[in-house]
């Protein structure tokens, strides 16, 4: 049959089963866009023209079943028209699909996102494929967006409200076994069986119907009536907002409200499509898209070295002991090393927390601990490809422990290391080659922090570069280059940050009208809280370093809470008072705190981070501005919907910036005095 197909594979085969592959061309990974629904639209058609029982959609790339809709191609699209047109098409195509008089099966493996899973949900059978890597999601609001091809609709009616609204809202993904538990799915197999499954599920006479109860049926049904509808939709308004202030995230209200409007009737596709189309130019979806790029662009910076087979830690303390668990969990062989047994114990004991919560099953959690070695005698120095040194903060003995590295471990390996303020061009004169030794800092706690900053300096090879790159990549998480220099790129920004909230703090302003202040912002955590998590002697002695040499001076009311040993959450003193890690409110008596206007103290902790935006712009820190909104985003929680520093600056606009920074100089002083660089950047 000569269809004139540049994406898909199609086929019949001696079963009279037609099978749809796809596979877009020029690209290693399936995303949805005009030229492709218009394919897959011609295989509905041949289908049912054909002589074929039944049509199995699957993958034909290594990447996974389908990323999505191509976002750039809505990107492009001149006006809203244009957009309501692609988006009213993809709708058009699945539901063509999904009004097949031939069974529909979607054959998942691997990840399956977004339109992707749109698709699958318009096929009557789903079997998700390889349990263990396939992944599948609504992960649109994300993006600022909800689904348009039909899943904001579909899915509430295969699993009920109560399930799909927490799903489409989070964008979370579920593994193969959640969505079989959850009904997304009908089988959930090895894929040595999948095969043979979908022959028997399609050439059986009586339809397969998945399992559930009259109760749960009905439960599901109740959950998707008007009635009900009003009441979830409230419920589902109030749990969000507990999370994020909603303002800043429209996507959220929209998808309620067009569910709780419209429901899972089929006038619902028309209005989840102009619901939509209204949510694209917002500021937030315009910012969290872009965000979205610069993350791949940060994938891409590693590309085509030879992966690190064997990482050797040494060090076992907070850091080092999460890298090494982290790089295990990853698929690494790790081997961890110590002065001692007992100093590597706890990180073990976290490791394997780690495992439990992550893995899930009992044979990943074992292959996972497999994977990590302890090593007090240091054995696997010389076997390692990547050595990773997070002993403390000590310039002379990390120094001695990079020359014993170095006469130890084979010809090719690379030396890393994870300090956080130590310059690599005083480390790097311990090396007879100092080309191997490159910096990879990572953020605290390691599980949760996407972000690492590969620092380099002059004389770090472009290989060890391309290597360490490669490796961050391998652990799923986000490259940032950055130039040796005190604090690197994310410390030196977010410390004038946390400075001037204790300086507000030091003025007399409540401690909770700071951190409020800055989570309307729309900060994930106020700087105080923030400061107390790090741990106030992190604080106290990160900002010290910052300030011989970059000048300023570091507020009393930090350095008397060190001496005083209350260093935040660990000692469950700081700022806050903390019982068993949940923070108390804070009661003052006597003397009212002192008022300041909310927007005061948010613009006071913003423009100063700005500031130090620039200076690291002006210094060539990182490589251009976008790096640097993708930097702090990714390593601080900088307020995602805002797009980074730089670029919510450029919104407000030059003069309205200098106007801003003039005010806080009169007022606050001359930390505020505009740098010069803005002029260029804004
Ligand atoms: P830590 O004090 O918790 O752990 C250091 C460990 O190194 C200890 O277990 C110690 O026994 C071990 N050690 C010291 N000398 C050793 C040697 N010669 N051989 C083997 N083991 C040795 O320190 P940490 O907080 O994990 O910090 C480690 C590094 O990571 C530092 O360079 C720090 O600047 C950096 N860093 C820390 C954070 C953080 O939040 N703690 C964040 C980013 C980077």
């Amino acid at each position: 049959m000569i269809l004139g197909l540049q994406h898909w594979h199609y086929h019949i085969d001696h079963d009279n089963i037609a099978w749809a592959t796809f596979s877009k061309k020029d690209t290693a990974i399936n995303t949805l866009d005009y030229e492709t629904l218009a394919e897959l639209k011609k295989i509905i058609d041949a289908t049912e023209n054909s002589h074929s029982i039944a049509l199995v959609i699957l993958s034909g790339k290594e990447s996974g079943f389908i990323a999505g809709a191509d976002i750039e191609q809505f990107q492009r699209c001149q006006n809203a028209e244009e957009g309501l047109r692609l988006i009213l098409f993809g709708q058009e195509v699945f539901s063509a699909l999904e009004k097949m008089k031939k069974p529909t099966l979607a054959l998942i493996e691997g990840s399956c996102m977004g339109g992707g899973m749109e698709l699958t949900l318009a096929c009557r059978y789903r079997v998700a494929c390889d349990v263990d890597s396939t992944q599948i999601g609504l992960p649109e609001i994300k993006l600022g967006i909800h689904p348009g091809w039909g899943g904001s609709i579909r899915l509430p009616r295969l699993i009920g409200a109560f399930q799909a609204l927490p799903l489409m809202l989070s964008g979370k993904s579920l593994s193969a076994r959640e969505c079989l538990r959850l009904g997304i799915v009908h089988y959930a197999l090895p894929k040595r069986e999948c095969h043979h499954a979908v022959r028997s599920i399609l050439t059986r006479s009586e339809h397969y119907v998945l399992r559930q109860s009259i109760f749960s049926r009905l439960f599901k049904k109740f959950s998707n009536m008007t009635g009900m509808r009003v009441l979830i939709a409230r419920f589902l308004r109030r749990q969000v907002s507990k999370k994020t202030v909603m303002q800043h995230y429209p996507a959220l209200d929209a998808l309620i409200s067009q569910w709780e409007k419209h429901g899972v009737s089929e006038e619902a596709y028309g209005y989840e499509a102009a619901s939509l189309v209204s949510l694209f130019p917002t500021e937030t979806s315009q910012n969290l898209i872009r965000l979205f790029f610069l993350q791949t662009r940060m994938k891409n910076l590693a590309k085509g070295s030879a992966p690190i087979y064997h990482v050797h830690v040494i060090g076992a303390g907070t850091m080092g002991g999460d890298i090494a668990a982290w790089c295990a969990l990853q698929g690494i062989k790790v081997t961890l090393q110590d002065r001692e047994v007992s100093f590597i114990a706890p990180a073990i004991a976290r490791a394997q927390r780690l495992f439990a919560k992550k893995c899930r099953l009992k044979h990943l959690i074992q292959a996972a601990n497999d994977r990590l070695i302890v090593d007090v005698s240091g054995d696997g120095v010389s076997q390692a490809d990547l050595i990773i040194e997070a002993i403390y903060e000590n310039l002379e003995a990390k120094q001695l422990l990079l020359k014993n590295i170095e006469q130890r471990a084979k010809s090719t390996a690379i030396f890393a290391t994870n300090t956080s303020s130590i310059a690599l061009d005083e480390l790097n004169t311990a090396l007879k080659d100092p080309s191997r030794l490159v910096g990879v800092h990572f953020f605290n706690p390691v599980s949760m922090m996407q972000l690492i900053e590969v620092v380099c300096t002059e004389k770090t090879e472009a290989s060890v570069l391309a290597r360490a790159l490669g490796f961050v990549k391998q652990i799923k998480r986000l490259p940032l280059i950055v130039k040796s220099r005190p604090g690197f790129l994310v410390n030196r920004i977010l410390m004038p940050y946390l400075m001037e909230s204790v300086q507000l703090v030091e003025e007399g302003v409540s401690i909770e009208q700071i951190d409020r202040a800055a989570v309307k912002f729309g900060m994930p955590m106020g700087p105080i809280e923030l400061a107390d998590t790090v741990g106030l002697d992190i604080c106290f002695s990160v900002a010290q370093e910052l300030t011989q040499h970059m000048g300023g001076t570091v507020p009393e009311v930090l350095h008397n809470k060190v001496l005083q040993k209350q260093l935040g959450k660990k000692t469950s003193q700081g700022f806050y008072t903390y019982k068993q890690s949940k923070k108390q409110r804070v009661k003052t008596f006597g003397v009212p705190p002192l008022y300041i206007d909310d927007s005061d103290i948010a613009d006071r902790l913003f423009y100063r981070l700005l500031n130090e935006s620039l200076s690291c712009l002006s210094e060539g820190i990182v490589s251009d501005p976008d790096m640097l909104d993708a930097g702090i985003v990714f390593g601080t929680g900088f307020a995602p919907f805002r797009g980074g520093p730089i670029q919510y600056a450029k919104r407000l606009g030059f003069e309205k910036v200098r106007e801003r920074f003039s005010y806080l100089e009169q007022k606050y002083g001359k930390r505020f005095a505009m740098h010069a660089y803005s002029r260029e950047i804004v």
